[in-house]
């Protein structure tokens, strides 16, 4: 196949355009249901497994592992993850807290904390050696062109691609979706996300700590111990943007001040290692997720706040949906790309999208409300949580990225 200047062009049945979590574990999916994938990503690879370039962990729930074990990469991963067992949920101003325990819901554990910059090491080694897919990377995508049949992809360096379908995988300032005009809607939330990670003297027995203040939530989750046996935990401690800005920028020494400060000594002396970042937040959900043989995953689609740690967790829900639409069609001889199949895969995923999206914002929100009689009513809602039980389980499963009522 050749295009209007004449040069070749190389066809795929699918190409993905960004190379991140979501891309990578697609593009393994596509790659073992026998699709003939391209996956492109403007960065350099290694410089995305470089461990200045993140320093994050992220918690996959129980549903994102099946999608990573569907694809093949799971057993990797699991090695170096940290089981969260319990999580403990601490308003400001309440004397009580509130414990979610795994057993209650009869599972060994909620999820698991694992190094970003791992998981992107496992995810990019697989989709190199997959036989069914191409990772092109650093690749600039120049001209996205839809014809009914094909969409046709032309790099900054004269290359030239076209596939029947095409994923928007390149995360929340989607070049896709703005190209194939997918509207989208969104704001700012005025707050920066600090993370880190730290060395503490006590242990966190495997339990994520989430402490609601006014500012935005303070987070810890649990990493695997050293070889050394030093204890590790992450931390995500949403600031107001100026707080932000000091806290990254101040000495060490004042940082773990304030740090320790923060877990009030619940894990003894605690220690900052490597550095600091800090990530804006933000939110932002798209009208729709398809146009003319295109469909937008994870971050193209929907950026959530980090509030409740289901970012990536909501992309790979994306992920298994997208995976079990293209088996069907591809059962059924349909046109992987065609606005049916499309149509599907979007039908399935807006209400659970919308929900998770609605969900985290007022979550954001309620726990900023300083005004007293909402204090107290908010307090209620925290204790109903806890007091009665098949409402705290379905709430448990649903974190867990499973159906809150199973039993
Ligand atoms: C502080 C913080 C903590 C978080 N913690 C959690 C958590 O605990 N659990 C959880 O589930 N989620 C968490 N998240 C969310 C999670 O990080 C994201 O949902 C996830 O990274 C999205 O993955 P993605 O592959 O869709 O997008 P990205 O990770 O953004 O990847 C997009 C990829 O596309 C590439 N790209 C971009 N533009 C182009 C282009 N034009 N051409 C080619 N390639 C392109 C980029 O280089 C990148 O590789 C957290 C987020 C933050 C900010």
């Amino acid at each position: 196949m050749v295009n209007k200047a004449g040069l070749e062009i190389k066809k795929y049945d699918v190409i993905i355009i960004g190379g991140g979590f979501s891309g990578l574990t697609l593009a393994l999916g596509m790659g073992n249901l026998g699709l003939n994938v391209a996956c492109l990503d403007k960065d350099e690879p290694k410089m995305q497994i470089d461990k200045s370039h993140d320093i994050r962990t992220v918690a996959i729930s129980n549903g994102s592992s099946h999608v990573f074990e569907r694809v093949g990469v799971w057993q990797k991963m699991v090695n170096r993850g940290c089981l969260i067992k319990k999580i403990e949920i601490i308003d400001d101003n309440m004397v009580k807290k509130l414990y979610f325990d795994s057993q209650e819901v009869k599972k060994s554990g909620f999820g698991w904390i694992i190094d970003n910059v791992f998981m992107r090491e496992i995810l990019q080694d697989s989709v190199k050696k997959h036989k069914n897919i191409d990772y092109i990377a650093p690749f600039g995508v120049e001209v996205i062109e839809n014809t009914n049949e094909l969409v046709k992809i032309t790099g900054k360096n004269g290359e030239f691609l076209a596939s029947t379908l095409l994923v928007g995988a390149d995360g929340r300032q989607s070049f896709v979706r703005k190209v194939q005009k997918i509207r989208s809607f969104g704001w700012s939330y005025g707050q920066t996300a600090l993370t880190c990670v730290i060395e503490h003297e006590k242990p966190h027995d495997n339990t994520a700590i989430e402490h609601f203040l006014p500012y935005g939530p303070f987070a810890s989750v649990p990493m695997c111990a050293e070889k050394n046996g030093v204890y590790r935990s992450s931390i995500v401690w949403t600031l107001e943007k100026a707080a932000g800005t000091d806290l990254l920028s101040c000495s060490e020494e004042r940082f773990n001040r304030a740090l320790s400060e923060q877990m009030n000594r619940r894990f003894g002396n605690v220690r900052l290692i490597g550095k600091r970042q800090g990530f804006p937040l933000s939110f932002h959900h798209a009208y729709g997720y398809v146009a003319t043989r295109t469909a937008l995953i994870a971050d193209a689609a929907h950026g959530i706040h980090p509030i409740a740690g289901q970012g990536l967790n909501l992309g790979m829900r994306d992920i298994g949906v997208l995976l079990d639409v293209l088996e069907t069609a591809l059962r059924n001889g349909q046109d992987i790309g065609s606005d049916t199949v499309l149509s599907c895969y979007q039908r399935k995923r807006l209400l659970d999208n919308t929900l998770m999206c609605v969900g985290t914002d007022v979550l954001n929100s309620v726990f900023r409300i300083e005004f007293t009689p909402f204090k107290r009513l908010r307090q209620w809602g925290v204790m109903a949580v806890g007091h009665v039980p098949p409402l705290k389980r379905a709430l448990m499963r649903y974190a867990m990225g499973l159906s809150p009522f199973d039993r």
